[in-house]
Parts: structure tokens; sequence; C-alpha cells
């Protein structure tokens, strides 16, 4: 699933193929009391925009992990264990549910159930 792959570099920011262990010390540009303001500045931007990333990590890498262990089980829905299509898979490769099962969990609980139209007649 290079697709997940990829996905997961991007949020990580990091490349799997590709690791540096001592870049993080050696590489630094820049002195501490000039990174901190900037740190602080951008923690506070993405802080409210990273929120929704961080979850999709999550997701990515509960998928990862489940490719890693079950791969005959990926792509398959985790509520009711059909194959979730492939275009779906596609426009989101982390995705957990199916359609259906999806709109079941996304459905706002407690308030009025939606119905479709032909259950008014
Ligand atoms: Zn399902």
């Amino acid at each position: 699933m290079q697709k997940l792959l990829e996905l997961h570099a991007e949020l990580t920011g990091k490349t799997p193929a590709r690791i540096e262990p001592n870049r993080t010390d050696e590489g630094r540009v820049g002195g501490d009391e000039d990174e901190q303001p900037l740190n602080e500045m951008l923690q506070a931007i993405a802080s409210n925009r990273n929120r929704n990333s961080d979850v999709v990590l999550q997701r990515v890498l509960k998928a990862l992990g489940k490719l890693r262990q079950d791969p005959d089980s990926f792509g398959e829905c985790e509520e009711c264990g059909d194959e979730i299509p492939l275009g779906r898979l596609e426009a989101v490769p982390y995705v957990e549910f199916c359609v259906n099962c999806q709109g079941q969990k996304d459905a706002p609980k407690g308030g009025p159930t939606r119905k479709k139209l032909t259950d008014y007649t």
C-alpha cells in the first residue's frame, strides 16, 4: 500500500526509506534563543490546524500496523468485514469502515434519527 506509506511520510515529515539518526543534532540551524519564539508561534498555529492531522496520523499508523500484522484483512471494514471499495481506499488509505458503517458512526447520537424520505410516507 504505497499510498499509505506516502501519507505517513507526509504526516510525520519523514521519508521511511531514509534514516538519518544524527540529523537533529548536527543539522541544526540557528540559535536556541531565536528558535524558541518561532517554535511557540508555530505550535500555536499548529495546535489548531494539526489537531485533525494528528488524528489522521494515528489512523495511518494503525492502518500500517494492521497492514503489517494482518495484510489479508487490510481493506476490510472493521465493523462488518465487508471489502472496502478500492476507490474509497485510494481516497482515504487509512479508512477503517465501509461507507455504510461509517455513515452509522457519523450519525448524530441522541438527536432525531435522520430517516429516508420513504420512511415518512
Ligand atoms: Zn462495514
